[in-house]
């Protein structure tokens, strides 16, 4: 049983550029986007941007929802998808001060979010190198 499961999953992708944009697009407005209709228009409490795909989070965990409802093979894997993925998954996708801050369904796309800042660590907390 766990074999058949397992083997029939399919391996992340190892890196963003070997994400199928035009698959992963198949399935957001083909699917999860009926799946998973709410009020982006004129709510606060939920922020979408259209160009979702500028979002490399989002991409990603877009992509991680696709796989996972590809995954689907019986009904406590579909409950599952629907309790440990899509939900908390869109929950934090369309948190207003997420991923999407900024953007909005009606006025769109804005690149207003920075990387998060970092600072390296002081050479005294660095790990010594490993000996050959
Ligand atoms: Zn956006």
């Amino acid at each position: 049983m766990a074999d058949s499961a397992a083997s029939s999953r399919t391996p992340p992708p190892d890196a963003l550029g070997e994400i199928d944009l035009n698959v992963l697009h198949e399935f957001v407005s083909g699917s999860l986007a009926t799946l998973y209709a709410r009020e982006v228009h004129y709510s606060h409490q939920a922020t979408w941007c259209p160009e979702w795909w500028r979002h490399d989070d989002a991409v990603e965990v877009l992509e991680l929802l696709r796989l996972g409802r590809l995954a689907i093979d019986d009904w406590l894997s579909w409950s599952d998808w629907w309790a440990l993925h899509a939900r908390p998954h869109m929950a934090a996708l369309l948190d207003p001060d997420g991923t999407f801050k900024f953007c909005s369904a009606r006025n769109g796309h804005k690149d207003m979010l920075e990387p998060l800042p970092c600072t390296p660590p002081p050479p005294a907390l660095r790990a010594a190198p490993a000996a050959a």
